[in-house]
């Protein structure tokens, strides 16, 4: 079975993930539905899980822009890769489950606009379309067992850290073993050389903003639009109660996009060039 070495450099992006075997063929990729610092104890585990049962890397994904463009270049970097356990619960705010599904379903358009996904800004502006073929071929399946927005239950398979480890067992198996509504075993690596890419553009290359986003004629109309692409974590650290407040005095005048510190994280670049282009 085909084996090869990752790029040098491998893995090219950072982020908050654990490298695990780099031959393995499968990564967990469990979706972070809060904006807090600390990470919920069980999205934790299920991290932990993946990489302690031997996946290639096991980490969380935030947004549908960026975080993306950073699995992309991590896994194209290591042809071996050939499977994602998508897990934990989806996130309202940014969409990243149904993003990554639409991605290898449908790919991307002109614009690099993801086809099929609902979230805000699922635009890969910072890496080249070949990039994004080459992971949608490298990727043969992605094993679903992502949960609803709020669900807490640790038993249903996507918070079950003991399903994601029989997930991830049965993608190196040598001879097939059917997981669920997936026939899975080690294929060994994608058969072309690994693709050293690292994001450079991504504060020089704004996400496109939304059609629904551009400016409407009254500040209300305005602090919607605006409200549609802050973090909508309603964390007060603002000074505001809401992001909807915060959006509204914005709009009005009377708040800076630099009173927002969650917008000074690299999941938001793309989502601050945007506000700043409709403040403008
Ligand atoms: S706008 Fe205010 S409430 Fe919303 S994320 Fe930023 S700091 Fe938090």
């Amino acid at each position: 079975m085909l084996k090869v070495k990752p790029a040098d450099g491998y893995p090219p992006e950072e982020g908050r993930y654990v490298r695990g075997n780099d031959y393995s063929p499968v990564v967990v990729c469990t979706i972070l539905d809060t904006f807090d610092w600390a990470i919920p104890s069980e999205l934790n585990e299920l991290v932990m899980s993946g990489a302690d049962t031997g996946a290639a890397l096991s980490g969380m994904l935030q947004t549908e822009n960026i975080g993306l463009e950073k699995i992309i270049c991590n896994i194209v970097a290591n042809p071996n890769i050939r499977y994602i356990v998508l897990c934990g619960r989806e996130s309202t705010g940014h969409l990243p489950g149904e993003s990554l599904l639409a991605l290898k379903r449908n790919g991307v358009d002109d614009t690099k606009r993801i086809i099929g996904s609902t979230a805000l800004t699922p635009y890969l502006s910072n890496i080249p379309i070949e990039l994004i073929d080459r992971f949608n071929q490298q990727i043969v399946t992605i094993i679903n067992l992502l949960c609803q927005p709020g669900e807490r239950d640790t038993r249903v398979p996507g918070l079950n850290p003991k399903v994601v480890q029989e997930a991830v067992r049965s993608c190196y198996q040598e001879n097939p073993v059917v997981f669920m509504d997936y026939t899975l075993y080690d294929m060994g690596a994608y058969p072309e050389p690994a693709i050293y890419h690292k994001i450079v553009s991504k504060l020089v290359q704004p996400q496109s903003p939304p059609e629904a986003t551009q400016p409407g004629k009254s500040k209300m109309g305005m602090g919607l639009a605006l409200h549609k692409l802050l973090p909508k974590t309603d964390c007060k650290k603002c000074g505001k109660k809401t992001c909807l407040a915060f959006a509204i005095d914005l709009a009005k005048g009377k708040s800076r996009l630099e009173e927002c510190p969650m917008l000074h994280q690299p999941e938001f670049a793309g989502d601050r060039m945007a506000l700043v282009k409709l403040l403008e």
